[in-house]
């Protein structure tokens, strides 16, 4: 949008947008701005219009230093399907301008594309869980009964009757309700990092993210809650093999926890510092509430996991 006749508005948020001024005459040349040329086409393509290679050069220069422009690596543009790319078109929209990379996503959607997700858990939560990751470009998405979710990469769909205990360990486990205390010591001592994930009683938790040795564990909040209340490990061993029935977890609480698991997933595979507010830490939504709150959860010192000692 052009605020007067010299500066040109990209966005419309504030929190988004940056105003250019010096963008006179720019228009046309801005419109080449589609992502089918490089660099050097464009300046052409300026030139056989009758615009000088330094006013194009100056615009591309202002639109760079305020972060509006998105080169996306040519390298990374022919190894993309055009259809991939255009299921994918939103998702790199919204990374390229959370992050302001400059890139238009790529690194992002290579690291997604490569990446390997395990969904350990039944009902709508995993199954939502799935649907988010698969859509959101991530290579690999897998469920505990080894159906493979429509994957991104057509070469990373997963053989059918492959059995995920057997495959290779994925980049991140997701483990959403009540699990046997082996999967989480099977992940433990494989070094697999995995993110707990529940929805009962009418609160939503999504958390900790245990990364093996360096954050809390599963078992140190156990040990927490047990500082705290004696007879939980009593509670827990009851726990144990039951299923609630029914769930108190309702569609909009499923949908609520499954979207902010999918995006605390998506923060670890993308750039795993990002997912620091579920480490040492749960994000709960507790009915008939709205508002997400993270409750902290630090190393337990009486826990073999090793992550006290590394903090
Ligand atoms: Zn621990």
């Amino acid at each position: 949008m052009w605020r007067d006749r010299d500066t040109l508005q990209i966005g419309i948020d504030s929190r988004r947008a940056v105003a250019l001024t010096g963008m006179a005459g720019a228009a046309w040349l801005i419109s080449l701005l589609d992502g089918s040329r490089d660099r050097a086409q464009v300046i052409q393509a300026a030139e056989d219009h009758g615009i000088p290679s330094e006013t194009a050069e100056r615009v591309l220069a202002l639109l760079a230093m305020a972060g509006a422009l998105d080169d996306f690596p040519a390298a990374t543009l022919r190894l993309l399907p055009t259809p991939l790319r255009a299921r994918l078109a939103a998702e790199l929209a919204t990374v390229s301008l959370a992050h302001r990379d400059g890139d238009g996503g790529a690194r992002t959607l290579a690291r997604r594309l490569a990446g390997q997700v395990r969904i350990h858990g039944r009902g709508r939560v995993a199954a939502a869980i799935a649907s988010l990751l698969a859509a959101s470009g991530l290579g690999r998405v897998t469920h505990t009964d080894g159906a493979a979710k429509e994957a991104a990469a057509p070469q990373e769909t997963m053989r059918a009757g492959q059995v995920p205990g057997i495959a290779a360990l994925p980049d991140l486990a997701i483990l959403v309700g009540r699990h046997p205390p082996e999967l989480r010591a099977g992940l433990m001592q494989d070094r697999v990092p995995h993110l707990a994930v529940s929805a009962d009683e009418a609160i939503g938790v999504v958390g900790p993210l245990v990364v093996p040795g360096r954050t809390a564990c599963l078992k140190c909040l156990d040990l927490t809650r047990t500082d705290r209340d004696p007879a939980w490990p009593l509670i827990l061993a009851q726990l144990t093999g039951r299923e609630p029935d029914p769930t108190a977890c309702d569609a909009p609480l499923a949908a609520a926890v499954a979207a902010q698991a999918a995006a605390q997933v998506l923060a670890f595979i993308d750039r795993a510092a990002a997912a620091e507010a579920v480490v040492n830490g749960t994000l709960e939504l507790v009915l008939p509430g709205w508002q997400w709150r993270r409750r902290t959860w630090p190393p337990h010192g009486d826990c073999s996991c090793g992550s006290h000692a590394a903090r």
